[in-house]
Formats: C-alpha cells, sequence, structure tokens
C-alpha cells in the first residue's frame, strides 16, 4: 500500500482535557513497529465507558486522549514480524489481550492476559507506547485502541481477524458492549435453564446481558432500569418483567424478593453504580444466588453485609463477559452472521465522526442504545 512505512495524517476526535467535548483534530500515525499493525477504522460504537474517562473518572494524567475502544476497521499495513495479519484483513481491536503465552491466558479460569496495555494502567497506554501524535503532543490511546480515528496502531496481541462477510458498522459492536454484557450472562454468572435473572440497566451491556439470559435458558428476565423509554427494546431482547425503581417506595431488592419468593437466581449490574451493585446483590436468592458487576466504576468502594455472602450468595465482577478476546469475538461475529446473535436492534442512531460529540450528548441523556459512527469509507 503507498502510505506503507509513512506516517498517514488522518482524522481524529481528540480529548483534551475532562469534561470538555472532543475536537476534531489533524493527527498524525505513526508506522506500526515490531508486532503492531496499522488499522483504518470503518465504523465504531460509543460505549458508556469512554464517558467514563471524560466525565466521571477524570484521571487528570489520562489527557490528551483519543477515546473509542468499539470499533472494526481493515488492516492498512502491518510492522516487523506481524505473521497473524495481512493489509485488507477485517478486524476488530481488542481491549483486553489474548497473547495466548501467560499464565493467564493458559488458565481456562480468566480472560485477562499479562501482556496487555492493562499491566500498565486500566484506561489509557503509556505515551511510549501511543503512535498518535497531535499538534507535536504524544496522544494517549484509550484502553490501547483509540478507535475515534481514521487510522489506529494496535498491538498483534491485541487485535482479532474476523470473517471477511462481516459488515464491519454493526459487528463494531461486539468489540466491547454486546460481548462483555452477553458473556457476563453467559460466561460468568453461568446462567441456568428455568432460572429467573434480573438486570439491571438497560443500555447496550443490560440488554446485550438479556440476550444472554434468554440464550442460556432463563425462564423469567427482570430488566430494572429508571429509563421507562428503554423497556421496550428489553422485550425485543427476551425481557419478560419490567421495573422502574422509581415506582417503588421501596429498596428494589424487596421489589424483587416480593416477585420472585425469595430472589433471584442471578443479577447481573449493567450501569457503573456502587448502590446498584448492592441491590443487585441484595436482590439474589440465598443459597445459591450470583451476583455479577458488569458496570464499570473505581471511584467508590461498594459495601454489603456479610451475611449475604455466609448466606450462599457469590459475587463476581467480569472484563468483557470473559471472553478470551482473540479467540471469543470471531466466533461471536459468525454467531452473528449465523443469527444465533443480534446487532441490528442495538444501534438506534447512524452518525459521521464529526458527529461524535452529538452521539456523547445522547449516550449522557439517555436517548439511544448505541450509536455507530462511521469514520472512513470502506
Ligand atoms: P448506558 O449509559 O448506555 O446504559 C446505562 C443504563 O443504566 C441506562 O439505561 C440508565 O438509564 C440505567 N441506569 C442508570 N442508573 C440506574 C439505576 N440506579 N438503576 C437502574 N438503571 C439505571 O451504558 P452502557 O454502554 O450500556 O454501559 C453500562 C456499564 O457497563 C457502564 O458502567 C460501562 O462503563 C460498563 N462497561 C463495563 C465493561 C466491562 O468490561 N466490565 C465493558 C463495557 C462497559
Ligand atoms: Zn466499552
Amino acid at each position: 500500500m503507498a502510505t506503507a512505512g509513512k506516517v498517514i495524517k488522518c482524522k481524529a476526535a481528540v480529548a483534551w482535557e475532562p469534561d470538555k467535548p472532543l475536537v476534531i483534530e489533524e493527527i498524525e500515525v505513526a508506522p506500526p513497529q515490531a508486532n503492531e499493525i496499522r488499522v483504518k477504522i470503518v465504523a465504531t460504537g460509543l460505549c458508556h465507558t469512554d464517558l467514563y474517562h471524560l466525565f466521571e473518572g477524570k484521571h487528570n494524567d489520562g489527557f490528551p486522549v483519543v477515546l473509542g475502544h468499539e470499533g472494526a476497521g481493515i488492516v492498512e499495513s502491518v510492522g516487523p514480524g506481524v505473521t497473524e495479519f495481512q493489509p485488507g484483513d477485517k478486524v476488530i481491536p481488542l481491549f483486553v489481550y489474548q497473547c495466548k503465552e501467560c499464565r493467564f491466558c493458559k488458565s481456562p479460569k480468566t480472560n485477562l492476559c499479562e501482556k496487555g496495555w492493562s499491566r500498565l494502567r486500566y484506561s489509557v497506554m503509556s505515551p511510549e507506547e501511543s503512535r498518535l501524535t497531535c499538534r507535536g503532543k504524544k496522544v494517549l490511546q484509550f484502553m490501547g485502541t483509540s478507535t475515534f480515528s481514521e487510522y489506529t496502531v494496535v498491538n498483534e496481541m491485541g487485535l482479532a481477524k474476523i470473517n471477511p462477510a462481516a459488515p464491519l458498522d454493526k459487528v463494531c459492536l461486539l468489540g466491547c458492549g454486546i460481548c462483555t454484557g452477553y458473556g457476563a450472562a453467559v460466561n460468568t454468572a453461568k446462567v441456568e435453564p428455568g432460572s429467573t435473572c434480573a438486570v439491571f440497566g438497560m443500555g447496550a451491556v443490560g440488554l446485550a446481558a438479556v440476550m444472554g439470559c434468554k440464550a442460556a435458558g432463563a425462564k423469567r428476565i427482570i430488566a430494572v432500569d429508571v429509563n421507562p423509554e428503554k423497556f421496550e427494546k428489553a422485550k425485543v431482547f427476551g425481557a419478560t418483567d419490567f421495573v422502574n425503581p422509581k415506582d417503588h417506595s421501596k429498596p428494589i431488592s424487596k421489589v424483587l424478593e416480593e416477585m420472585t419468593n425469595g430472589g433471584v437466581d442471578f443479577s447481573l449490574e449493567c450501569v457503573g453504580n456502587v448502590e446498584v451493585m448492592r441491590s443487585a446483590l441484595e436482590s439474589c436468592m440465598q443459597g445459591w444466588g450470583v451476583s455479577v458487576m458488569v458496570g464499570w466504576t473505581d471511584m467508590a468502594d461498594f459495601s454489603a453485609r456479610p451475611i449475604q455472602l455466609i448466606a450462599g450468595r457469590t459475587w463476581k465482577g467480569t472484563l468483557f463477559g470473559g471472553f478470551k478476546s482473540k479467540d471469543g469475538v470471531p466466533q461471536m461475529v459468525n454467531a452473528y452472521l449465523d443469527k444465533k446473535v443480534k446487532l441490528d436492534e442495538f444501534i438506534t442512531h447512524n452518525l459521521t465522526l464529526d458527529q461524535v460529540n452529538d452521539a456523547i450528548e445522547m449516550m449522557k441523556h439517555g436517548q439511544c442504545i448505541r450509536t455507530v459512527l462511521s469514520v472512513s469509507p470502506q
């Protein structure tokens, strides 16, 4: 390709500081170094974790940064030593690496990888490892991905080659939200046939958790959200009951306990709020209930009475739905192509990268499930 080995100048949405709109800038994307791949991003979703970094987490050392970690694209060029990818391959960048060699990758018990960006800091790649520059300044790569850019550079441990038949403007959602929610139900909670489940938060992650509960054979799936406009979508993915905490004066765990004769078998927190995490745990049946934290926050400690666990409940968390990323993402792409998982139904808006701030505002105000931004033409 004509651009191989050269710096590419392209468009990206740069977050210069917390709490401010992103700025569409021309950035420079360095050629891939050893074991790296430069990817032309075709489409990207916007996930709440991008908003978390911008508005809630506010890590001052995390800026300037190019956000976006739910993208799909095409390999433009590869660095020395890369044999797994070739220019033209369709790919999805992965924020959880899978090196296949470390003790975590070799264990079936976890999807963490010792070599990922997460060993450095839990949200951005260090400046030395970022290949992005803007106005002479190094720009960090959020979660090692930076999909709000026409081009990005990723490590080969953090990239999945996918079926060439996959539509990139749909399967981009498998880069984060949908695998996270679906896997939280099937891999982490291990929802059982005939069980009763409650999912808190009906964003894309929670809706995907509902879809996972249904796929696992749950007979009753209770959707909990403070925004009742989300319930129509929840039905599409298999929710059977709908609860708005604002309609009740008693704690939501009591409401669910009464609805289910003692509590749910499985609960999944897909909001990112420590109070909701506690409610989700307390909504579980004693003896065997399993609650999974999916929502993302490191702003506050969580708490609960020890008796909740002593009485036999289990509290777990999940990163990327427990999927070993390089193996799991291509399988989920094929499951979508085989019509075994839904993706189109999550997409409420299609915009362009220039309109990223509109997408952010919509998510902030609960007016969308997923907005897919088209980034570069295919
Ligand atoms: P979203 O903003 O689209 O959805 C959040 C939903 O929660 C909204 O529908 C909102 O109305 C609802 N909500 C807010 N407060 C609530 C409450 N008190 N009770 C019930 N519902 C409430 O977000 P999303 O993109 O679906 O992401 C959901 C969460 O998952 C975020 O915290 C995100 O950071 C996290 N996440 C975690 C991982 C992981 O690997 N663990 C990956 C992706 C996203
Ligand atoms: Zn995400």
